[in-house]
């Protein structure tokens, strides 16, 4: 008897801050020939319209209104060359690295917080991964936006790796931080993502877990590739 052996069409990545998902993923949907999408960077770019707005991130009501009336698209680097892996645009500007500041570093988690926000932002990726094969990456791919996805991944690393990582991200884009501010940002983040009440970072229960806290990008997406052709 001949099996037809099928590909995961959606592949769902969640995990904490800078624990490498983002790389992996999109080396993976490279590899697959699978859209890419970095969820992350659609709650930074509503992060930047609230503080270009100089609206309080703690009011509910107008950061809700402004996920409502803003429009956030993820769209191929195009002929820039300046090391982006995607072009983000907020209004049809390119915000690809503004949105990458220390400033909405700090300020993202409160944003993704509100109830409005989620729901605007799930049901666009929601539209997104009906259309084509996608590798998506977040907080809550797996439990929320995509819990039927064949292929869910949880990927961590400790929060001083994972800070020695984003430092050297931070360095490289010519933005000086140090990294006893990053590591204390991460681990602020961690608490609100994870103690919110609305979709709350945490593992799908049919997540595979893998830490990526020893080993390179490489390592990984050779796990990954082998349950993909599982
Ligand atoms: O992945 P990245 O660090 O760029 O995400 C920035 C922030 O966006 C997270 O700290 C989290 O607050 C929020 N986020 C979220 N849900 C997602 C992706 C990101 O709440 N699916």
């Amino acid at each position: 008897m001949a099996f037809l052996l099928q590909k995961p069409a959606t592949i769902a990545i969640d995990g904490p801050a800078a624990s490498g998902k983002t790389t992996v993923g999109r080396m993976l949907a490279d590899r697959l020939g699978y859209l890419f999408l970095d969820t992350g960077s659609m709650y930074r770019a509503l992060t930047l319209a609230v503080l270009q707005r100089e609206i309080d991130i703690y009011d509910e009501a107008a950061v809700s209104q402004v996920a409502e009336a803003v429009a956030i698209s993820i769209q191929p680097t195009g002929p820039h060359t300046d090391g982006r892996f995607y072009t983000v645009l907020l209004d049809g500007v390119d915000v690809t690295w503004e949105i990458r500041s220390p400033a909405v570093d700090s300020n993202v988690s409160q944003v993704s917080k509100y109830r409005l926000v989620r729901e605007e932002m799930v049901a666009q990726q929601r539209r997104i991964a009906r259309d084509q094969a996608v590798v998506m990456v977040g907080r809550d791919i797996g439990t929320v936006v995509l819990p039927d996805a064949p292929l869910k991944l949880y990927i961590t690393a400790t929060a001083e790796e994972r800070a020695r990582r984003r430092l050297a991200d931070r360095q490289a884009q010519g933005n000086p931080v140090d990294y006893e501010q990053i590591l204390e940002d991460i681990r602020r983040r961690d608490a609100t993502d994870s103690g919110r009440e609305h979709s709350p970072l945490r593992p799908a229960v049919d997540a595979i877990r893998i830490d990526s806290s020893d080993r390179t990008p490489d390592e990984i997406l050779e796990q990954i590739l082998a349950l993909v052709n599982a």
